[in-house]
């Protein structure tokens, strides 16, 4: 039995290490990023870049259960690849006591007996000292299993592991899936691949391949690279991970400095306040070949030096990627017919849990049922 796992991402390179590993013939069809965005007519996939936040704390039990049982594994992948991603930085949820966000984030903590300290007022100022948060702020850090992941290196080091375990891939894109008597054909821009199971894990552009649309909702997003230089670099040294919430319900994210392909090290700032939809395919593309959105840029840098005073910036620069929505607010994890299952719908956190949603989506294509809490909502009742 041939599974063919769609989309070398994140969820889908998961996917094709879990299946190879556990003895299974699988093909992962997907393309690797491209070189120069601005030129490129094909697809795209929402983790080209250096650093993902990653932490238990969520404020819901979903997220937290799929991101501990993927952080657990985090060392073993980076030793049977020989690829590092996982920087134990830390990472800090900050935000007013009284809110809703943060008393859910506080119950999760509890439920679960995350280790965490609760810091406010002095304490945390003496702890972080580089970040300044209004009186009233509790922040919960969590010292252990927690920071960021360079989310290219994960993907390398799972498709690494799958290859070694005798997984084939295809760097091709795929344009559509026909099910057939004994199987689907899936038709890809160089010619046609025939699986007895297929699992889509294609992001935002799953869509552009199932027979039926999923009510999946795509978003543009622009992020801003904050170059510093090497004193700001070492006064940082031991800056967490940060999300925090804002008084009108936003919650930007700030990364520690990391160091990037070009040699420079950035500040990594998310978090725009206006959701701007894309609709199709081309939407998607154009948003991707457009270089995202500088007003938003300059938008994340003050907020960047208000939460941090004196931060010295030596140069700005926007990056455009997308978040993929379901409306349950956690990944589309099903099996449409009893060959086509998906694992679709990041909904802006799938990074740090990417492991364990391609295990999960693995089991779909094994024809498993999911445990109850892989169904379990995100989204106020
Ligand atoms: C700016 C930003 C910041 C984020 N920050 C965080 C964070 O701090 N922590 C966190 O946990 N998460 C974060 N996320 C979310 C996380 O990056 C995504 O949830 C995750 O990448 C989703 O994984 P995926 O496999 O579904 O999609 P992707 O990683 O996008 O992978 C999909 C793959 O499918 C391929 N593909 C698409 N169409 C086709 C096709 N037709 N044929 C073949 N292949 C195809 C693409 O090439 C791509 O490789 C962030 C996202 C964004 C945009």
């Amino acid at each position: 039995m041939v599974i063919a796992v769609i989309g070398a991402g994140m969820i889908g390179a998961a996917a094709a290490r879990h299946l190879t590993q556990d003895g299974h013939e699988v093909v992962l069809i997907g393309p690797p990023e491209p070189q120069d965005k601005s030129t490129h007519h094909g697809v795209f996939g929402s983790h080209y870049d250096e650093g993902r936040i990653t932490r238990a704390l969520d404020p819901w039990p979903f997220w937290s259960r799929a991101s501990r049982a993927s952080i657990a594994r985090y060392r073993q992948i980076e030793a049977d690849s020989g690829i590092r991603f996982f920087h134990e930085t830390g990472t800090v949820m900050a935000g007013d006591e009284d809110s809703p966000y943060i008393r859910r984030l506080c119950q999760v903590q509890q439920d679960q007996a995350l280790p965490c300290d609760r810091l406010q007022g002095d304490e945390l100022a003496r702890r972080f000292p580089f970040f300044q948060f209004d009186p009233g702020t509790l922040a919960l850090f969590e010292g252990q299993g927690a920071g960021h992941i360079n989310p290219r290196a994960l993907v390398r080091a799972q498709i690494r592991i799958a290859e070694r375990a005798g997984a084939r891939r295809l760097p091709d894109t795929v344009l559509g899936l026909d099910e057939t008597a004994t199987g689907l054909r899936i038709r890809t821009d160089q010619g046609d691949v025939l699986a007895s199971q297929v699992l889509v894990a294609a992001g935002g552009f799953a869509n552009m391949i199932l027979p039926q649309p999923l009510p999946l909702v795509v978003y543009a997003r622009t992020v801003v690279l904050l170059e510093i230089d090497a004193a700001e670099t070492a006064r940082l040294a031991a800056m967490p991970s940060l999300i925090w919430l804002e008084p009108d319900g936003n919650d930007p994210y700030l990364l520690p400095p990391i160091r990037y392909p070009d040699g420079r090290t950035y500040l990594k700032m998310g978090g725009d306040v206006v959701d701007v939809v894309l609709r199709d395919t081309q939407d998607i593309q154009d948003w991707f070949r457009g270089g995202g959105n500088a007003a938003v840029g300059r938008m994340l840098e003050a907020q960047v030096k208000a939460r941090m005073p004196g931060l010295v910036v030596q140069s700005a620069h926007v990056q455009p990627c997308v978040t993929t929505f379901t409306p349950q607010n956690i990944p589309a994890l099903d099996r449409l017919s009893p060959r086509l299952s998906v694992a679709v719908g990041g909904c802006g956190r799938g990074a740090k849990c990417s492991d364990e949603l391609g295990r999960l989506g693995a089991e779909l294509a094994l024809g498993r049922n999911l445990p109850a809490w892989a169904k379990e909502a995100a989204v106020p009742t």
